[in-house]
């Protein structure tokens, strides 16, 4: 028997409602906030990661999958979705629409990931970036989109930690301020940390073993080290979420995993869980259009996980709305019943109610129990004598009352209840 890859799951019928409560939410927010939706392939040029998220990076080292397609290029299932939605913004000339272009996705990520609750190696994302504009005060506004996401949903029990982490000209500095804390302490550092030290010294600070987690701890912060601007930038939005009244907390080992981060990056993590299951992160990359061949231009974004999310409705149990079923099942009895029910679902339908219909030649009892079990409002009976009479019978399946409706008046009959 055939399996679903390791790391992937089916989402079946029953879980689609939790799917669709999460893309109607998400798109009311967008619609509040002005942004609009772009899609863009599911596979891109694997240059365009490696060259944006970073060599270094777990995603672009560990992470992609990359495969040379049969005219010999090399393709990178979409493992984010920023870096696309740049790449997008160039190539169409967006840098000429009123700025900042505001657009959003809900899109599939693939990662080889380990598999483990919450962790798979294809999930998805909904994520939204604001490019070209500099001002802390669109920091602000994107932190607050997605901090009111969750209460839209209906999600509570949440943090929001936030840092900044500078811009080339302080990071440099800071770095080597890091390098040098972590120089003396080699010997207790895990191996990765080890390999980290010397090329991807900010992710020492989001090492999870416990050891590296106390050094971490003490190890110099960002924010210590930022340049004027990028302190007062800082101080700007600090400033605006205190008017928004956001309950943030500065969390100076918050880094992010992509190296296109520049000043402002923050999260969105449950409280009793932390930092293992960050439900969404984003911040500012005004280096990321540059590197992709484009002008200088700030921007910023963020991007949440769908199937976390839904872990936490679950838990929480939020109410999500049901799916909409079929409201008239249609029984018959006899062979001139069924071509008289065959058309007349059809007919039903194209006036927009949902109808099931009975298939071969079965008796009623077992019909009528199908419907039962279809939970839905109404059955629609007919046999030779409806066929010779132009109607049908008219079952309500909570009351068991039946009534002949004439054939003509059957949408009415339905109508209040079913349109
Ligand atoms: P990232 O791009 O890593 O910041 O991911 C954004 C969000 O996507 C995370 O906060 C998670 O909610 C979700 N996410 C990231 N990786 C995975 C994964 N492998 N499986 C499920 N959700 C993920």
């Amino acid at each position: 028997m055939y399996q679903a890859p390791r790391g992937t799951q089916d989402i079946l019928p029953e879980e689609q409602p939790y799917l669709r409560f999460v893309e109607v939410k998400a798109s009311e927010l967008c619609a509040r906030y002005g942004y609009e939706r772009i899609d863009t392939p599911v596979f891109e040029d694997a240059r365009l990661f490696t060259r944006s998220v970073g060599a270094e990076t777990d995603i672009v080292a560990k992470e992609m999958y990359t495969f040379a397609d049969r005219g010999g290029d090399e393709l990178t299932l979409r493992p984010e979705g920023t870096a696309p939605v740049c790449r997008a913004y160039l190539e169409h000339g967006m840098a000429t629409r009123t700025k900042p272009v505001k657009l959003y996705y809900i899109t599939p990520i693939f990662r080889y990931d380990r598999p483990q609750a919450g962790r798979y190696r294809q999930h998805h994302q909904f994520g939204f970036e604001a490019i070209g504009e500099a001002d802390p005060a669109i920091d602000a506004e994107v932190i607050d989109m997605a901090w009111r996401f969750y209460g839209l949903l209906g999600i509570g029990e949440l943090t929001l930690q936030l840092n900044s982490i500078g811009c080339s000209a302080c990071r440099s500095t800071y770095l080597d301020a890091l390098r040098s804390y972590y120089a003396v302490h080699l010997a207790i550092l895990c191996d990765d940390c080890t390999e980290r030290q010397v090329r991807n010294p900010l992710r020492l600070l989001d090492c999870k073993r416990p050891g590296c987690q106390a050094l971490a701890e003490a190890a110099p912060k960002s924010i210590d080290y930022l340049c004027p601007e990028c302190r007062a930038h800082f101080e700007k939005l600090t400033h605006y979420l205190g008017r928004l009244k956001l309950p943030y907390a500065v969390n100076h080992r918050l880094v992010r995993g992509l190296d296109y981060y520049t000043r402002t990056v923050f999260e969105v993590q449950p409280l009793s869980e932390g930092a293992q299951s960050t439900l969404g992160g984003g911040g500012r990359y005004d280096g990321l259009i540059e590197a992709l061949g484009g002008p200088p231009t700030p921007a910023l974004g963020f991007a949440t996980g769908i199937e976390r999310i839904i872990i936490n409705l679950k838990k929480q149990g939020v109410k999500i709305p049901e799916a909409r079923r079929p409201d008239v099942f249609i029984a018959h009895i006899g062979k001139a019943a069924q071509d008289e029910a065959v058309a007349l679902a059809a007919r039903l339908r194209l006036s927009g109610i949902g109808v099931l219909q009975s298939y071969g030649e079965r008796s009623l009892k077992a019909q009528l129990r199908q419907a039962g079990s279809l939970g839905v409002r109404y059955a629609l009976i007919t046999g030779d004598d409806e066929v010779n009479s132009g109607s049908v019978i008219r079952r309500d399946m909570t009351t068991s009352e039946q009534i002949i409706v004439p054939l003509a008046d059957v949408e009415r009959s339905l109508g209040a209840q079913s349109g």
